[in-house]
């Protein structure tokens, strides 16, 4: 208990000193709860006995970072609209999407962990969905700690070709389904009493400008607007809300027909070994590590970081996992 006093001081002298007001001392948060979850041995898995949802894991990041956060002992929902040629047909995306066999492998592959994994069809961008998410994790996985939301979408197209589908497509996938998974988690997390974190998956595009990628820039600016916000207004109920800000990532986001052509425009029938070859010169020439791309592993290494008690006192923040990329700009 003596012990417990000293932290719980130690924890208000740090709040104090880092200019956060009201911090979890006096609220209705457990605060010895949390610092004994804190006080875990480092030898067990960092999320043993926690739950996560994470959207948009059929594959690419979002299935490495719902296996990472099975490996380290959590049970998963797992969100995906799993329908390849949905964006496609509407002209908002010049890729194809997940599958049902890809977001089936994702749900396998977190089965051999040991762990348990629900899988939920559906779409981001209806809130009345993220809510029934929530409540199938809270019956079926008895409860919720981590969100981790990650779906999107990267429409590419002159700023005078963006039609009113893409507008919403882009912003709706990127944004707004962001906020409806926090909107439907939140109220949960505050009424357990525990805790709880929410990462969101941005971009290295949410701290600089890009050509013909304008919509998907303004969402991702806007994700992170939106994580700083709720960092402060959750703060006092120990929520911490941070971001993962992936640079050039080796998915079906980037590993697709059409990318090839972007990087290889200076090429004669671009194949997808000359875009490895022209996005590693890419990086060379602006000091960047010399690699074409991060992995998606990369990127769940860090939501793994955010999701354990690794990261208690990080909130409001962003982790570049980029390779250089975002040295160029002020985060
Ligand atoms: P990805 O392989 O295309 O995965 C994105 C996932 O989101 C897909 O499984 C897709 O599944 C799902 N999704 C799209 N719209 C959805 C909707 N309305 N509802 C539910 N699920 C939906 O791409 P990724 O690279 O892993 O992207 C993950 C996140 O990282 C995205 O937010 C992306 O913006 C961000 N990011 C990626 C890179 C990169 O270079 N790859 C760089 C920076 C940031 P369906 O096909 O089933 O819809």
């Amino acid at each position: 208990m003596k012990r417990a006093t000293t932290r719980r001081q130690a924890i208000k002298t740090t709040a104090a000193a880092i200019g956060v007001g009201g911090v979890a001392i006096g609220t209705n948060v457990s605060q010895d709860k949390v610092i004994a979850q804190q006080n875990e041995s480092a030898t067990e898995r960092s999320l043993a006995g926690k739950v996560a949802i994470v959207t948009g894991a059929a594959r690419g990041i979002g299935r490495a970072s719902a296996l990472a956060m099975a490996k380290e002992g959590a049970d998963v929902l797992i969100f995906d609209l799993a329908e390849p040629n949905y964006y496609q047909e509407r002209g908002s995306l010049g890729y194809p999407i997940a599958t049902s066999e890809d977001f089936a492998e994702t749900q396998r592959l977190i089965e051999a962990e040991g762990r348990r994994c629900v899988a939920i069809k559906g779409d981001v961008r209806e809130y009345a969905q993220a809510q029934n998410a929530v409540q199938t994790a809270i019956s079926q996985l008895g409860k919720v700690d981590i969100l981790h939301a990650n779906a999107g979408i990267l429409p590419r197209v002159a700023f005078t070709k963006v039609t009113d589908t893409l507008w919403s497509d882009c912003i709706n996938t990127n944004l707004t389904g962001y906020g409806n998974f926090a909107r439907a988690v939140v109220p949960h997390l505050i009424d357990r009493g525990e805790g709880g974190r929410i990462i969101f998956t941005a971009s290295t595009h949410g701290a600089q400008g890009s050509n013909e990628r304008h919509v998907y820039t303004a969402a991702k600016w806007g994700v992170i607007g939106l994580a700083k916000s709720l960092a402060l207004e959750l703060s006092s109920h120990s929520i911490l809300v941070n971001c993962v800000a992936p640079g050039f990532t080796n998915t079906g986001m980037a590993n697709n027909d059409e990318m090839y052509g972007i990087l290889t425009e200076n090429y004669n029938n671009p194949n997808r070994e000359q875009a490895i070859k022209a996005a590693l010169e890419m990086n060379q020439s602006q000091n960047h590590l010399p690699i074409s791309w991060v992995e998606p592993e990369d990127i769940a290494a860090a939501v793994v970081f955010l999701a354990s008690n690794n990261s208690r006192y990080i909130t409001g923040a962003t982790i570049d996992v980029a390779g250089g990329l975002n040295a160029h700009y002020t985060s």
